[in-house]
């Protein structure tokens, strides 16, 4: 089939590669051109496990082609799968310019009977209104599906060569014979395609995001809970997982979510309710749960110092925000490092892939390490982000030696508290008891149970203990360095928190 995909970031570039590697003809288009002069040289613009080798070979293979130049690429398609962004507004209502910019030259430009299919994450309704503007301008007859997309970036090829399932919003028996045999290949071991209406379809999208996001934020929550009560969230996780009714996914505290869905999806469905006069009084709370928690690494850092932060450098291990991609759109390691810097801390941070996303993003407002290792020199604590694989079983003893203090506030609980201990580092996650570092030349079997801590005091309402004392954080902004100062001497005990 002769496809065309508009908009080759993350998704379209995914879904463009992957039709082609099953047969199709498929032309990405982008007004991006620098982007598409890169993907025609076979070199990615994201970093995305597997995509680089089946772009490689389907554009060898003449299945695969990219273009800057959109009406072409409609001109020559049976299928336009519409791909572009879909960023928030300023109210945080979904800003639908490109999508309708893109229906418009559909309508100009196509040149036989089509399917048009909305991949982009947009709000009930957006498919008529679709339909409404390429009606403008259609001299043939065309046909709308709403096709929401649910990979997973980092694992988006194997997410999209392998669905849980493909949901379809389609409305004319067209459609839905071209989408079922587009599909196919990807179906094949048994899970299904879901035909329902537009509207539904484009519902599900948001429902599905806000379900997941609804799940971060309350185990977050819990987490909060388990810090204060001595309960440890691990335990509690799989006590409540292994009910079949819940399931183990999703159940992981953190530093809250972040990436270019959830954070946007939740507030465009909030808006799209709000404008219904319908208040999703659940998904409101998810989000501002949401919220405060990118503020919990930094609030346990200040903690842990007493409040008296200003002058110290500070290692961040992760930035995108999540592994196994350089996406660092709402990143929860963006937040903490503006806290970092409004606090006056100076900060080197480290990532396997997006160092240059980093860059562009951050510019020299802090100090960046190609390896983890080398950013811990001279800093005076750790802090883990993101749980990349090199992160999780890291050599302790050279960490320990480089940290001024050695101090670990772990925001994925990757590590085994006991080890720690023993080894004599302060090691803070998140809904898990701490346990005093032991000295040491402590004996193994004291060392493999460490000295509990005692439960923090009870937090006020920005979730801090009342042992810290927390410096001011600044909203976000653009970060700038802080002025360089002195490090003062890390305090060498951790605090009763
Ligand atoms: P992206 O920002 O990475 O890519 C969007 C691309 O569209 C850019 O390359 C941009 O240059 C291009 N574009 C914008 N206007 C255009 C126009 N008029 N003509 C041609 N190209 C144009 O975005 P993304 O992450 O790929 O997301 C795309 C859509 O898919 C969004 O609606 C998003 O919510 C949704 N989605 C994203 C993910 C994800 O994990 N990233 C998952 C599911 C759904």
């Amino acid at each position: 089939m002769r496809v065309a995909v508009i908009g080759t970031g993350y998704v379209g570039l995914v879904v463009g590669a992957c039709l082609a590697e099953t047969g199709n003809d498929v032309v990405g288009a982008d007004v991006d051109a620098a982007k598409i002069a890169k993907l025609q040289e076979n070199e990615l613009p994201i970093y995305e496990p597997g995509l680089g080798e089946i772009v490689e070979r389907n554009q060898q293979q003449e299945r695969l082609a990219f273009t800057t130049d959109v009406p072409s690429a409609i001109a020559g398609a049976e299928v336009v799968f519409i791909a572009v962004g879909t960023p928030p507004d300023e109210d945080g209502s979904c800003d639908l310019t490109h999508v309708l910019a893109v229906a418009e030259l559909i309508g100009m430009h196509m040149t036989r009977e089509i399917v048009i299919v909305t991949k982009s994450t947009v709000p009930v309704g957006t498919t008529a209104r679709v339909w409404e503007v390429v009606g403008r301008h259609a001299k043939y007859t065309f046909h709308l599906c709403s096709n929401p997309e649910f990979l997973k970036e980092g694992a988006a090829v194997n997410d999209f060569m392998r669905p849980d399932r493909v949901v379809l919003g389609v409305e004319s028996d067209h459609a839905r014979s071209v989408m079922t045999e587009l599909y196919a290949p990807f179906v094949r071991v048994g899970k299904p395609i879901i035909f329902m209406d537009i509207r539904s379809a484009e519902l599900t999208k948001y429902a599905a995001n806000a379900m997941l996001a609804t799940r971060i934020s309350f185990m977050n929550e819990m987490a909060a809970i388990c810090e204060q009560v001595g309960a440890n969230v691990d335990l509690v996780r799989k006590g409540i997982g292994s009910d079949q009714r819940i399931g183990p996914a999703f159940l992981f505290p953190g530093p809250g979510y972040g990436g270019s869905c959830f954070p946007k999806d939740v507030k465009a469905l909030l808006c799209t309710a709000e404008s219904l006069q319908r208040p999703l009084r659940v998904m409101q709370a998810v989000h501002e749960a949401n919220e405060r928690q990118k503020h919990r690494l930094f609030e346990l850092l200040a903690e842990a110092f007493q409040g008296d932060l200003e002058g110290k450098r500070i290692a961040v291990w992760g930035l995108a925000f999540k592994p196994q991609t350089d996406d660092m759109r709402d990143a929860p390691a963006l937040v903490l490092i503006n806290d970092l810097l409004g606090a006056g801390v100076s900060v080197v941070a480290h990532d396997p892939v997006a160092l240059r996303e980093a860059k562009h993003r951050l510019g020299d407002a802090i100090d960046y390490a190609t390896s983890s290792y080398d950013a811990l020199t001279g800093a005076d604590a750790l802090v883990v982000v993101t749980d990349w694989n090199e992160y999780r079983n890291p050599d302790f003893r050279r960490i320990k030696q480089a940290l001024k203090r050695p101090l670990i506030i772990d925001g994925r609980s990757l590590y085994e508290r006991q080890k720690l201990a023993g080894l004599g580092i302060e090691y803070i996650s998140i809904g898990r008891p701490r346990l005093a570092p032991l000295p040491e030349a402590a004996t193994p079997a004291l060392a493999e149970f460490g000295r509990p801590v005692p439960i923090v005091a009870a937090a006020d309402s920005s979730g801090v203990g009342q042992t810290g004392r927390v410096p001011p954080r600044r909203e976000p902004e653009r970060p700038r360095r802080p002025q360089k100062r002195q490090p003062s001497v890390a305090p060498s005990t951790i605090s009763a928190a």
